[in-house]
């Protein structure tokens, strides 16, 4: 290998955010991820809500407090 051109190839531990960690090697050193291979639903087989972009939780926060059943049903 050339010297001075190639990023320094280190262990890393990448931590999702379902609890799983993965130990590998990297060039970006630690970091974190939102869904990897164990709670993936490609791989669990399972539906499941991933709300990466924090939409349900906006949400949540703009009609905090208001009956949505209530206005459901005066339609
Ligand atoms: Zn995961």
């Amino acid at each position: 290998m050339k010297n001075g051109i190639h990023p320094e190839y280190k262990d890393a531990t990448i931590t999702c955010a379902c609890g799983a960690v993965v130990t590998t090697r990297s060039t970006a050193g630690d970091y974190s991820v939102d869904i990897c291979s164990s709670c993936h639903p490609f791989y669990t087989g399972k539906q499941k809500l991933v709300d990466s972009a924090g939409r349900v939780e906006r949400f949540r926060r703009k009609y905090k407090g208001l009956d949505l059943e209530a206005m459901a049903k005066k339609k």
